[in-house]
């Protein structure tokens, strides 16, 4: 059995060299994250057409996510790049203040902060490292006292816990970047801190309206890292083609312990919805160091597998770790033993739902079928990728194959759990399309005679939603 959860890795200057990236794609990276955060266009331009190269060398369908940076909340410079903060002592955040900052207080790029908060107050500075509580707000000066002290150090971002902050999630520099992602054609276009649908449907049209030329059309990810988000989860996800549970923002805001529950809830409904998610931060975060990870993070990337997350992620492990291969090889072996371990039967949702589309009927036909006749097998003949997409979001020991002429649903694919997509030459001719499908998964080692599989397609083919038809085969 292939491993069905998938690895999303972080490029960065520990992963940008072709040997290390072609490692890192054959160690079982499935999706390659740009960070936008850090590099010019240019910079991820270039990267993205190496990581197509490489995959194309390793004769893998691996997609790219292009990660916006979104408004990243922020305290200034200091004089000497960092300032000592003692418990109990009074720090001034100051939105006109030019000057460099120091022990007493530092400026802001966010300029809007004094108009966000109110005395009593919590932020959370440098990931929630250092803790202020705002005393008293005058003009531009937020007051605060100390209550967990530390190095602050220059630019580190600023949380405001319970959210409230009124940033908006797409910055200008992130619409520059979405056009640059649309240049390489993303797969999928991750947006930081959005806090509504409108969020996520804004930056759609901004994509789409980039992709014009190209007819391009990334999926679209919602990082879940604001309180607001929660209340607003099925909005966004409607919104959205998936979601990440981003775990590193969402605990400063929300609090560590309620992210545990939180990632359950947001990876039920993603799948109960058909869409996709990624669980991200610190899974491996101990090896960006060591070689090997510690007990808490092997449970924890297996609890996320069981959970039924699409892909695990990884950030500054292969970004910026010692030992990015490494990380992926064992994270991967994380996922795989913990899908052997899994008792996977087909959820009751199936019943229970009310499918009034013809292909997606078809996908739960097949689903139930290949289940109760122990198919070795589903294949979906697809043009967009949706099929395989609607039959992989229910449990199911059999391994969906999504089989498509289009690279972009290829590279799509290649981020749903337990789908495999394979990219075919198309046919017009049913009979031939159908046979040349199970030829190839005859050569891939897959089917062997006497093997029985479920297919689907659409009659006439090659129409996106066109899935009508599903057969039951055997291999001959
Ligand atoms: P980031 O997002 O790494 O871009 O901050 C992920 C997170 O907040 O967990
Ligand atoms: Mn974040």
């Amino acid at each position: 059995m292939p491993r069905a959860t998938k690895i999303v890795a972080t490029l960065g200057p520990a992963s940008s060299d072709p040997g290390v990236l072609e490692r890192l794609i054959v160690a079982g990276v499935d999706v390659v994250r740009l960070n936008f955060s850090h590099g010019t266009a240019a910079d991820h331009i270039a990267r993205a057409n190496l990581v197509r190269e490489v995959a194309d060398r390793v004769g893998k369908p691996v997609a790219l996510m292009a990660d916006l940076q979104g408004p990243k909340i922020r305290v200034g410079r200091f004089a000497d790049g960092k300032a000592m903060l003692e418990p109990g002592a009074p720090f001034v955040l100051d939105a006109a203040r030019s000057e460099p900052g120091d022990v007493h207080g530092v400026g802001l790029d966010y300029k809007e902060l004094p108009r966000d908060v109110r005395p009593g107050d919590t932020l959370l500075l440098n990931d929630g490292l250092i803790v202020l509580e705002v005393d008293a707000v005058r003009g531009e000066q937020v007051h605060t006292v100390v209550r967990v002290g530390g190095e602050l150090s220059n630019n580190k971002g600023i949380n405001k816990q319970g959210g409230g902050l009124t940033a908006p999630a797409l910055t200008a520099k992130d619409m520059e970047d979405i056009r640059t992602a649309m240049a390489f054609e993303a797969d999928y276009v991750a947006v930081s801190f959005p806090k509504s649908a409108t969020d996520m449907e804004m930056a759609r049209q901004l994509a789409y309206v980039a992709g014009e030329g190209t007819r391009h059309r990334p999926g679209m990810i919602a990082k879940i890292e604001r309180s607001e988000a929660i209340p607003q989860l099925e909005a966004i996800l409607a919104a959205s083609d998936g979601i990440m549970v981003a775990r590193g923002d969402l605990a400063v805001e929300v609090g560590n312990a309620a992210v545990p529950a939180l990632q359950k809830k947001m990876i039920r409904m993603a799948r109960q919805m058909d869409k996709v998610v990624i669980t991200a931060t610190q899974m491996m975060e101990s090896m960006i160091l060591a070689p090997v990870p510690t007990r808490a993070e092997v449970s924890d990337v297996a609890n996320a597998v069981l959970d039924g997350t699409d892909a695990v992620m990884l950030s500054a492990e292969t970004a910026a770790g010692r030992y990015p291969v490494e990380t992926v090889e064992q994270m991967a072996a994380i996922a795989e033993a913990a899908e052997r371990a899994e008792d996977v039967s087909p959820d009751n949702d199936v019943l229970r739902r009310h499918f009034g589309r013809i292909d997606q009927s078809i996908a739960m036909g097949a689903l139930f079928t290949a289940h109760h006749l122990g198919c070795k097998a589903i294949i979906a003949l697809t043009e967009s990728g949706s099929t395989a997409l609607w039959m992989s979001r229910h449990p199911t020991k059999v391994p969906i194959f999504g089989l498509t002429h289009k690279h972009n649903s290829e590279r799509r694919m290649a981020l749903y759990r337990n789908v495999r997509p394979i990219l075919m030459p198309t046919h017009n001719e049913r009979d031939v399309a159908l046979k040349d499908a199970e030829d190839v998964l005859v050569q891939r080692g897959v089917l062997r005679p006497g093997d029985t599989y479920a297919i689907t397609c659409g009659e006439p083919m090659g129409y996106p939603g066109g899935t009508n038809m599903l057969k039951v085969c055997r291999v001959g």
